[in-house]
């Protein structure tokens, strides 16, 4: 009921692996929708060369949450922008849904991230001359939706995030933390199949940052939506699924938490 917009996205598709996910949520495909093989990623030339990927292998399922942890400067921003198409990998591929993003037109990737992903940065990155609803209605003009159909959306969205009131406020006139819950607006109003959020709290006192948290772990739970979050936090990774833990390029160690640590799905509806 909540994947109401991105028209040109066609609904997910029945495929053989439609079977309950571990859980028992039975609209829940177990194929996983990403599929990264050997990552590697290097910047530079030669003798300057930073090898940030180092052979990552990753599988991220439908509705599944990751959180991507490890010191500053192991590859996590990294591994998070190849796998959202926005870097292309030096080797290796990612899949998405089975379709190997390299083999994408540069118009057809970014019309993927436009309509398939939806992304968190650290400090929402909201345009700040434009109002809440503004921000979040703009990327969906921008994928093709009517001004009228994005507005509704947007509108809908601010308000499922507590925003009641404050469609018309600019970012300047919103507290840190609900320019974060716009930018989780803005993420999700497109229906994203993954959402993909680098540090979205980092910018956030401790309190504000586990609100926002629990409200974009609920809402891409409550949408089906996958999410994969980088974090250096391991409170804040606590929202999430599964935690891999990354080093030096690498995944060094991987944990799945129990069904029960998910947030509660339906809870607001
Ligand atoms: P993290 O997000 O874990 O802090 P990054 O993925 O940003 O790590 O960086 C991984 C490594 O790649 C670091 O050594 C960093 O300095 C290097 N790096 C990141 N981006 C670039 C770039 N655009 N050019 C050169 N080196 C880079
Ligand atoms: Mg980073």
């Amino acid at each position: 009921m909540f994947r109401t917009s991105a028209p040109t996205a066609p609904p997910t598709p029945p495929t053989a692996a439609t079977a309950s996910a571990p859980g028992g949520r039975p609209d829940v495909a177990v194929a996983p929708v990403l599929r990264a093989r050997r990552l590697v990623k290097t910047y530079g030339e030669q003798s300057t060369a930073t090898r940030a990927l180092d052979g990552v292998d990753l599988d991220i399922a439908r509705a599944d949450s990751l959180a991507i942890m490890g010191p500053s400067g192991c590859g996590k921003t990294t591994l998070l922008h190849v796998l959202a198409g926005i870097l292309q990998p030096s080797s290796g591929a990612v899949d998405l849904d089975g379709t190997d993003l390299a083999t994408l037109s540069d118009r057809r990737r970014t019309r993927l991230r436009r309509e398939d992903f939806g992304f968190v940065f650290q400090d929402g990155q909201l345009l700040p001359e434009l109002t809440a609803l503004e921000n979040v209605l703009l990327p969906r003009m921008l994928a093709g939706t009517s001004r009228k159909q994005a507005a509704a959306d947007a509108a809908l969205w601010l308000d499922r995030l507590g925003l009641q009131g404050m469609h018309a406020r600019r970012p300047g006139q919103l507290s840190g933390g609900q320019a974060q819950r716009v930018a989780i607006a803005r993420a999700l109003a497109g229906a994203p199949s993954v959402v993909f959020a680098d540090e979205p709290t980092g910018a956030l006192d401790q309190t504000t940052g586990q609100a926002v948290l629990d409200v974009l772990a609920q809402a891409c739970h409550r949408t089906g939506a996958s999410l994969v979050m980088v974090t250096h936090d391991a409170s804040v990774a606590a929202v999430c699924n599964r935690t891999v833990a990354m080093r030096d390029g690498r995944i060094e160690q991987e944990f799945r938490r129990p069904q029960q640590a998910r947030p509660q799905a339906g809870g607001a509806r």
